[in-house]
């Protein structure tokens, strides 16, 4: 006799994780190896941020607080929302977690983009439901089908904006669309991981629209342009009913004291990330201006990754990339096959992979110049 495993479990989604920088040295024998596969921001955190985290550390023998009440009250503030209207989550991945948890069971299920991030099925099969999957348009998300494609079954509807693993954006005529069309017992969750990468004349100002939508709910994190990846901290907001449903399913000090106290450190630190959006956006030029002389395919992205068109010979262009210290993330891993996944990192990173990838790329595809 063996141990019966929960029926679902066989049916979940596998995440597979970007490789380690230590695994890649070992095996390829390099001293140097740039991880560009996660889209974690290589500018890391401000110093004060790191100040702060050092200057907590002997609070570690105590548990965190629960109600993560600083960081909370500094976002409250911050956003003009109450506080009651916003949890925090061990990443963004565990509110996703919680609100499927909250409002999915068995027979149940979410509208989601096909290819979008994984957590979102991973969480909805896990308590018993299932997913409706919209093909991307273009490497956009298809509004109107997303829309037509929630039933009596549906309880939530996923967006991501920008999107991963495209970069692509909803625009403001889409997203109205969306508040318009979908009916007030599904709730929508727009997740704006990337959304401070956004140039501020596109962004869309989400939380304006939660006082007249009692069904929207907002995630951002502390992992993506605020360098905290490693502390895992991110938040939600929702009208208050929502956010104290997760609060009931929440596992006590679920964001640890670090995080909370670095999260709060980066708050404090804010005006550094327009820098790091300014410092993205002109690298992300930068390789559109190569990737175009070099008549390679990507798609414009507004985050700080982008997806290039590498073809046939997908496979080999990663396993070159990896002999050469680069990490990337294969489109096979993410539902777009004959693509590749980069994070934009610092001006000199992107330099060296760039020239790296171009010559690589020639050589499979036979195009060098003489
Ligand atoms: C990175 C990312 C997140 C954030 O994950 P954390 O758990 O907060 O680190 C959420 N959604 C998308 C689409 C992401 O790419």
């Amino acid at each position: 006799m063996s141990i019966k495993i929960k029926e679902w479990i066989s049916r979940m989604p596998e995440y597979i994780p970007g490789k380690t920088i230590e695994e890649i040295k070992e095996q390829y024998n390099l001293d140097r190896v740039y991880k560009l596969a996660s889209n974690e921001n290589l500018y890391g955190p401000h110093p004060g941020v790191l100040e702060e985290i050092c200057k907590n550390l002997d609070d570690i023998k105590y548990y965190p607080d629960s109600e993560c009440r600083e960081i909370r009250q500094k976002l409250a503030e911050k956003y003009n929302v109450d506080r009651d209207t916003i949890i925090m989550g061990n990443g963004t991945d565990q509110i996703i977690e919680m609100i499927c948890d909250s409002f999915i069971g068995p027979g149940e299920g979410v509208v989601i983009a096909d290819p979008t991030f994984l957590i979102y099925e991973k969480s909805v099969v896990k308590y018993g439901g299932a997913a409706v999957k919209v093909p991307l348009k273009d490497f956009r998300q298809d509004v109107e089908m997303l829309i037509g494609s929630i039933n009596d079954k549906t309880k939530i509807l996923f967006l991501t904006n920008p999107h991963n693993p495209t970069g692509t954006n909803i625009n403001r005529r889409e997203f109205d669309y969306v508040i318009e069309n979908i009916n007030k017992d599904v709730l929508l969750v727009v997740d704006e991981a990337y959304w401070e990468y956004v140039p501020e004349r596109e962004r869309i100002n989400t939380i304006e629209y939660l006082s007249g939508c009692s069904n929207l709910m907002i995630l951002r994190t502390f992992s993506k342009i605020f360098g905290l990846a490693g502390l895992r901290i991110g938040y939600g907001i929702a009208d208050r009913s929502i956010i104290s449903a997760l609060n009931k399913v929440r596992i006590p000090f679920n964001v640890n004291s670090i995080a909370q106290k670095a999260a709060a450190a980066a708050l404090d630190n804010e005006s550094c990330i327009n820098e790091i959006r300014e410092n993205i956006d002109k690298e992300r030029n930068r390789f559109y201006d190569i990737l175009n002389k070099n008549g390679i395919g990507f798609i414009k992205s507004y985050a700080n990754f982008i997806l290039i068109n590498t073809g046939k010979n997908s496979d080999e262009i990663v396993e070159e990339l990896l002999k050469n210290g680069f990490i990337v993330r294969p489109g096979e891993n993410l539902g777009i096959p004959g693509y590749i996944r980069v994070t934009i990192a610092l001006p000199e990173i992107n330099e060296k992979f760039l020239s790296v990838f171009i010559k690589i790329f020639n050589n499979l595809y036979k195009k060098e110049k003489v």
